[in-house]
Order: structure tokens, then sequence, then C-alpha cells
């Protein structure tokens, strides 16, 4: 038996797992693709249920993190092997180079000095990039990432010889000894270019609701003006479509749970940060969970937005790269049309294991993980179904407090 712990998965449920299974006294091991932790909190301006910027739930775990000598963490890290039984693993994980030294030093200087620009995943695409970066301010690890596929020979030839910077860094791969595992891989936003009629990456103004995050934040690419991409202006009349590629069989056939939430949110990021924007949500149904009505009531009761039951068919580009919807409206049996200065799509949320999973889980027809827990492999967070950030935690938990009683056999 071995007592250590895996987590495979550096987001909100990943971290709350390895830090209540590594204060409980058990070795934890992180294994997280990206070059930083924090998942997609980390992208947003604000999250429920209190509202909080991502650096203030982060910030905590991520000290927590620092001063257990218990965990251990590998970005640029994916399992790629699983053998052995409940107990007894091993995990075969390789590591991506990060080119960088490995003490804290700021690279910030020689990032500016570079000429190449790459888009920026981080903003999803508002924005770009350097080759070598740190994708936020408070970065976790706070340490720079050089992405080698995206260096210009001429930037090549300016980090040549910088003895902060290994250019020659080859992958590894470690070997982990772990009795439990929990996965923790969270989810990615669905491609709504899927959805040709809704004008995502066609209507230069229309944008995703993890864009309109980036948009708000004050770490985003416009420094928190929610602006439309095309001239920077402020929108005067805002369109969030809702279910945007979800409860849609020939897309996500579910809820996504916390969309209808997300565009509530973003309505009021609008109607604070700019005077007399109005803003029209179009919805079939409203989920709004338990005490999350309330947020639903103080938005009718702004007066500046609107709820539209009805379906949007379409969105598309017209004069002064303004955005004409469609949509019916249900309860009065009207089709409508109607011009905004920028549309928000309600994304759906899509596991991330739903394009492919190296371990040895059951999977449901949208990538869900549905067991594992007699082998001693505990799911939390979005991979598990469609969550908001509390009820991630909450998951995080109760599969760490799982891998604990597994590794000390009860
Ligand atoms: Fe649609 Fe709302 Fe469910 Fe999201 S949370 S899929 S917008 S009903």
């Amino acid at each position: 038996m071995s007592s250590a712990i895996l987590v495979v998965g550096g987001g909100f449920a990943g971290l709350t797992a390895a830090i209540e299974a590594a204060e409980l006294g058990h070795d934890v091991y992180i294994v997280e693709k990206t070059p930083f932790l924090g998942g997609r909190v980390a992208q947003l301006n604000k999250y429920f249920p209190k509202l909080c910027p991502p650096s203030c739930g982060l910030e905590i775990q991520f000290q927590r993190i620092r001063n257990n000598p218990r965990i251990k963490f590998f970005t640029l890290a994916e399992v790629t092997a699983l053998s052995g039984t409940k107990g007894k693993y091993t995990a075969r994980v390789t590591l991506q180079p990060r080119y960088t030294a490995a003490h804290a030093v700021d690279l910030g200087f020689f990032a500016s000095a570079l000429e190449g620009e790459t888009s920026n995943e981080f903003d999803f695409g508002l924005s770009t990039r350097k080759a070598l970066y740190k994708s936020m301010p408070f970065a976790f690890p706070s340490r720079y990432v050089l992405d080698a596929a995206t260096l210009t020979a001429t930037d090549k030839a300016k980090l040549a010889g910088n003895k902060f910077i290994n250019l020659s860094d080859e992958p590894k791969t470690i070997e982990l000894e772990v009795g439990a595992i929990v996965i923790a891989t969270g989810w990615k936003p669905y491609d709504v270019t899927n959805l040709v009629n809704l004008g995502a990456g066609t209507v230069p103004n229309c944008i995703t609701n993890m864009q309109m995050e980036r948009l708000a934040s004050p770490s985003g690419p416009t420094g928190g003006k929610i602006v439309r991409p095309t001239d920077k202006v402020a929108p005067k009349r805002i369109c969030f479509v809702q279910c945007a590629g979800s409860r849609d069989q020939n897309h996500l056939n579910y809820c996504s749970y916390i969309c209808c939430m997300a565009s509530i949110k973003q309505c009021f990021y609008a109607v604070e940060s700019i005077p007399d924007v109005i803003c029209d949500v179009y919805y079939i149904d409203l989920r709004t969970p338990g005490r999350y009505i309330k947020t639903l009531d103080k938005a009718r009761a702004s007066g500046r937005v609107n709820f539209i039951k009805g379906k949007v068919a379409n969105v598309e580009r017209i004069e002064g790269d303004r955005c004409r919807v469609q949509a019916e409206d249900a309860v009065r049996g009207e089709k409508l049309t109607v011009d905004y200065d920028l549309v928000v799509l309600a994304t759906g949320m899509q596991p991330s294991l739903s394009a492919g999973c190296p371990l040895p889980l059951p999977l449901d027809e949208d990538g869900f993980v549905t067991g594992g827990e007699e082998e001693g492999i505990f799911t939390a967070g979005c991979a598990l179904m469609p969550l908001d950030v509390t009820r991630s935690a909450q998951t995080g938990t109760a599969a760490a407090l799982k891998a604990v009683q597994t590794v000390e056999g009860r």
C-alpha cells in the first residue's frame, strides 16, 4: 500500500482535494496539464456565491500549497499510463519542458523585449501574448513559461545565451507511486462555432460568456472595460443568448447548470459599469437554484435587464458591426428582430475528458466520469457533472476524504 494520493487536475476542485488530503497527513501529487494552477476559476472576473474575484479564493489555496511540504505539483504534466491496483498504483507522468529557470526570477523584461505575438488562449483570443509569458498577475507558480512552438527565429536569437532560459530543455517522464487517485480534470467551453446560426466566429461582436469574463476582468485584455471587440466602444444594448449549445440533441444534450447564473452575473457587470446600458436575456428556462433566485430578482428589479422567454434562431452582422438577432417571443407568440451592439452566447460546459481519457475510467456518452470508486479512483468537480465553484469545492473535499479512507485501508 502507498499512502500517497494523486490528484489529476489543478483547478478549484483538484486544489481543494489536494489541500484537504495533505492537511490530513498524506503526501499528495497534483498533475496539471497547463503551465499554471487555478483552472477555469482563474479566468473569471467574479464567481458565486459571494461574487469574489478569483484572487480571493485561489490565493488562499496557493498559500496553503506553498506552506504544505506534503504537496508536490507538476505543471505542463499529464498522466500517460497507469498500472497496478487500488492501494498500489504506479502513474507514469510526462512533463513538457517549461524552458525557464526553476527559481523565481521576474523574466518580464526579457518577455517585453520579444517581438512575436500569438493569440492568448487565457483571454480566449481577445488579446495576444508573447512566447515568454505568465497567464495573469497572480499566476501560480509565479514563474514564466516559454511557448517554444510560437517562438520566432528573431526572438529565439534574442533568448539564446540567456542564463534563465534553457532552449534545449526536453520532455521528461516520471513515475509516481500512489494508493488512490482523484480525477479533477474540469471542463472546457463548448465550441460554439459549431452553432453556425449564432454567429460565434463569424460575427465579430458576438462573443462567448467566458470571453465576457475576460473583458470584465481587471487582468483581462481591456483592463476590465466592457467594450465591443471591433471598435473598443462600450455597448449600449447587449443580448444574452441562453442555452448556446446546451439542451440541444445536436450539441450538448444536457443543461450546463451555471450559464443562467453566469449571464445574470454578467448583466450586473454591464449595468454597474456602463451608464444606460440595457441587457436582454433570451432564455428557454431560467435555472437559478436555491438562493440564487435572489440574484434573479435583483436583476429584474434593476429595470435595465429584460428577460424574454424565447429561443434565438439567428445572429448576423449588420452595418456598423452591430448584430441582428432573430428570435421568438414564446409568451406573445411573436417573431422578433432586434439589433444589438454586442451579443454574448451562454456557452455550455463540456467535460475535458470528452476528448479522451488516458485512465481506465467509465465515461458516459458526454464524457462525464460515471465510476471508478471500487478501484480507488474518485472524481471531483466538473469531470463529474456541470457544477458551480461552491459545489466543485464540495466534491473535491468528498473525493479527498474517500481517497484518504482508501489509503488508510478503511
Ligand atoms: Fe440553458 Fe440556463 Fe441550463 Fe445554461 S443553465 S443550459 S443557459 S437552462
